[in-house]
């Protein structure tokens, strides 16, 4: 594959080896050198040390220019345009046009949700995308003319957590990013561990209540179901529609109409100090805690940094995901426990994440 690609674009034969070493098995020494000495190395463009991250989203896609301090420095978006590949492509060229007409931009990393190959040059599942085995960084590199690296979302999202977060100094990290399902990453000795075929992480559908509630990748009872921002949403429009009167804030909120309750909905009553709100997160918070202790027990990670949407809850999630842990580990009392730490980058921490893989990947 490698000889065609180099008969056919041999700019992109010439960086795979050494892309395909970083991301696949960088060592946390060599990052942080490169990182911090600047050794990029590979003209003017490379040398600025600028990337930029595109993080595509079922809805949106969120573009930025991103630092080697992890800093996004300007910021471009765009509607996702519908699921063809193309349109997709010409999407991420216009983004890249825009934010690099005043900065001189070395390399460009694309998150989004679904597998990539190991390589980072292949979508092999895209669940929102009409990628299926879309030789993306090929296409990208040639529309683009500059490296490219393509990476799972929540691949991204942990590593910049690691480089630039709450995940920094933890040789074992594991990210959890809780938004309308659950993504996971883990950060191992500094380089993305992404299992024997690039799908690691899919931590959301342990199964964790068998014959439980059905999940879209098929099976029923995944964790998923149970610790997300749509299964917050769910529990609280079959409380709202019970009649409950404990639930008269929840209607008012969404005007009397249950369909209407999402997990935002929810998370802001609870902020705002609405007791059922504040059960039903803590529900999801114990849910939550639940499998990072059978996570421990098979990683045993030093932290669990929780990102996405849902995170905006706070304390309100993670304190009880805190005692449901400590109340589920494995051998609790006789190890030390992995600390749970909220994730410190927001929603940008996907396009930060790609940029600075796509940077490293580069200046190898
Ligand atoms: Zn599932």
């Amino acid at each position: 594959m490698h000889a065609e690609r180099s008969r056919r674009n041999p700019h992109s034969a010439r960086v795979a080896a050494r892309r395909q070493d970083a991301w696949a098995g960088s060592s946390t020494r060599a990052i942080r050198s490169a990182a911090v000495h600047g050794k990029v190395g590979r003209g003017a463009r490379a040398e600025s040390g600028l990337a930029i991250g595109i993080d595509i989203g079922g809805t949106k896609v969120a573009a930025g220019v991103v630092d080697r301090s992890g800093a996004v420095i300007r910021e471009a978006r765009r509607l996702t345009p519908g699921t063809d590949p193309r349109a997709v492509e010409q999407v991420i060229v216009e983004l890249v046009d825009e934010l690099s007409s005043d900065h001189a931009i070395g390399s460009v990393g694309i998150g989004a949700a679904g597998w990539m190959d190991l390589d980072g040059g292949t979508v092999l599942f895209s669940p929102h995308l009409a990628w299926r085995n879309e030789p993306l960084r090929e296409n990208l590199e040639r529309l683009l003319r500059r490296p490219v690296l393509l990476a799972n979302d929540a691949d991204a999202a942990a590593w910049a957590e690691w480089r630039f977060g709450a995940g920094q100094g933890e040789d074992r990290l594991v990210c959890i990013t809780l938004g309308t399902g659950i993504g996971g990453a883990m950060v191992i000795d500094g380089r993305v561990e992404r299992g024997r075929w690039g799908v690691a992480g899919e931590f959301g559908h342990q199964i964790i209540v068998p014959g439980g509630h059905r999940c879209e990748c098929g099976n029923r009872g995944c964790w998923e179901q149970y610790a997300s921002g749509n299964a917050l949403g769910r529990e609280a429009r079959e409380l709202a529609r019970a009649n409950s009167p404990v639930a008269q804030e929840l209607l008012r909120a969404a005007n009397g109409n249950p369909d209407t309750i999402s997990g935002i909905t929810v998370t802001e009553l609870a902020r705002a100090g609405d007791a059922a709100s504040r059960e039903l997160l803590e529900d999801v918070g114990e849910w939550l805690g639940l499998g990072l202790a059978n996570l421990a027990a098979a990683l045993d990670p030093g932290k669990f940094v929780i990102g996405g949407g849902l995170c905006d809850a706070g304390e309100l999630l993670v304190a009880p995901a805190r005692r449901a842990f400590a109340r589920n580990l494995t051998g609790r009392g006789f190890r030390p426990p992995a600390t749970i730490a909220l994730a410190a980058l927001g929603p940008r921490a996907g396009l930060i994440g790609a940029a600075d893989l796509s940077r490293v990947a580069a200046s190898r």
